[in-house]
């Protein structure tokens, strides 16, 4: 019951599936921002690997006035590249690489010469070994390792997939111990940027293992700051799916970056890794991001495929809390049209995961929950469905009840009054909530009902006779109690 409620210059609309979108040229003017937060973007990704610092800050500032100006809280996203390699500069920009050819890898940041490739990654001599593959160009071309030479300073190769390469495309070695840490000295300055920057959520690439996650914690950490991002583990490469459950206990939050996914893994295997990251995610009450070629040609085209309409209902249906557009919204022809289309399928979608979140007897047991915060956000789910309530309200501190009630994907469409601005926008990760700012909510039930109600009103989402449930703040009654009242509008 995804709904947009309009009201002189205030607009909301109560949400289900979250969309995160891609910043870029294609968007990052401020009437296109303000078209996309009205569509329904509720966070866009920075993509540290382009851009420079001084146009993320345009962006960043941008998006934060216009959110302001719609007062519809948005959330940003800072995605660190992590050890991503990239091809350097190919003489002539192009090389065609057909089957059977030699091409030598070399030490070195430049190469004139047509058959050496040079790459971002020093290492990469080091690392490989013969028989190991190495793909380019999103793993369209396939190399195979044939000899080291013994000065360490090249590898050969023989073409096995055949292709045409071009200079700093992508390199991914699949199955290749990488002796680079997953936080590299570039995303050590990005970080430093995001976190001076407020950023919401930190996403980080090419996770190989749960201590990555916790170096980048043990980072965050050090910066003085009242507020942390939420960490967001990019799920895209094998030894990352080997280390999944040690992850899933470090990690806020986790995207399904198919896009190198589909490259370290083979293909065929994406949509069961996604169905299944998604589902321990879910039974884990960690927020689950879909991410990669979306609806991706519409980069180019009015309209998406048929597969990519089922792609994007299938995300939602597998149970993913926010589905995300790459190029398709920064370098695209229609980022607009894109929002919108993947609203409208989330919208037809959406309503086949109601009652999932209490399906699941593992969840109960998931290391996570709180199993009062549980058992109170379940009770209230049940409640306002049984008396066909209209709104969910919950007064939450940090987001975690609002989380706990986020799991149960109810039918209700679920409303967080948060007193801090940081823990509204990081709720715009979360499926089905919708999140409000407001300090009243600290002092007592009867100052937060009066706010809600008259929110409700003036946004056309409540109306005289309609049932709220609430869940209560802790603060209301003493510390270690829950709440549930309902209350009707009057
Ligand atoms: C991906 O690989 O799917 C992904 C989301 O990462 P990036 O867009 O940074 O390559």
């Amino acid at each position: 019951m995804s709904t947009t409620a309009t009201l002189g210059s205030c607009h909301h609309r109560l949400v289900k599936t979250r969309i995160i979108a891609t910043m870029g040229p294609s968007c990052e003017d401020a009437e296109t921002i303000r078209q996309l937060i009205l569509e329904g973007v509720d966070i866009f990704r920075l993509n540290f690997a382009h851009g420079s610092h001084k146009w993320l800050q345009e962006v960043v500032h941008r998006i934060r006035a216009v959110s302001e100006e719609l007062k519809i809280p948005v959330g940003i996203l800072g995605d660190l590249s992590g050890p991503k390699i990239r091809l350097g500069r190919i003489a002539g920009d192009e090389l065609m690489c057909s089957e059977g050819r030699t091409i030598r890898f070399v030490r070195s940041r430049e190469s004139d010469e047509p058959h050496d490739l040079t790459c971002t990654y020093e290492k990469l001599i080091d690392d490989v070994k013969p028989g190991d593959r190495i793909l380019l160009a999103d793993g369209t071309v396939g190399l195979l390792v044939t000899d080291k030479a013994d000065d360490g300073l090249s590898v050969t190769c023989v073409v096995a997939e055949p292709g045409v390469i071009r200079s700093k495309q992508g390199v991914n070695l699949p199955g290749v111990i990488l002796s680079t840490p997953s936080v590299t000295p570039k995303d050590e300055v990005d970080l430093v940027w995001a976190l001076e920057h407020r950023l919401d959520f930190i996403g980080l690439s090419f996770v190989r293992s749960a201590d990555d996650i916790k170096r980048l914690k043990s980072l965050i950490g050090r910066h003085r700051s009242d507020t942390h991002p939420i960490v967001v583990a990019k799920i895209e490469k094998t030894e990352a799916i080997a280390d999944l459950e040690r992850i899933l206990a470090v990690t806020d939050a986790v995207m399904v970056a198919r896009g190198d996914l589909g490259v370290e893994a083979e293909i065929s295997r994406v949509p069961i890794l996604q169905k299944e990251i998604i589902r321990r995610c879910n039974q884990e009450r960690i927020p689950v991001i879909t991410a990669t070629q979306m609806l991706d040609s519409m980069t180019t085209n009015d309209l998406p495929t048929r597969a990519e309409v089922s792609d994007v209902a299938n995300a939602v249906i597998d149970g993913t809390d926010a589905v995300m557009l790459s190029g398709e919204t920064a370098i695209g022809k229609h980022p607009v049209a894109c929002v919108q289309m993947m609203q409208k399928i989330v919208h037809e979608s959406d309503p086949l995961v109601i009652g999932r979140g209490t399906e699941d007897p593992h969840t109960h047991e998931s290391r996570r929950a709180n199993p009062i915060t549980e058992a109170v956000s379940l009770g209230a789910t049940v409640v306002a469905d049984n008396l066909h309530a209209d709104l969910i309200v919950v007064a939450t501190d940090s987001g975690r009840t609002a989380l706990a009630l986020s799991g149960q994907r109810g039918r209700v469409p679920i409303l967080a009054v948060a007193h801090r601005q940081d823990i509204v926008r990081r709720l715009c990760l979360y499926w089905g909530v919708t999140s409000i700012q407001s300090t009243l909510v600290r002092q007592s039930a009867d100052a937060l009902l009066q706010f809600v109600v008259q929110w409700g009103l003036d946004n056309d989402v409540l109306k005289t006779g309609q049932k709220i449930v609430v869940v209560g703040h802790t603060n209301w009654l003493g510390d270690g109690h829950d709440l549930l009242m309902v209350h009707i509008v009057p």
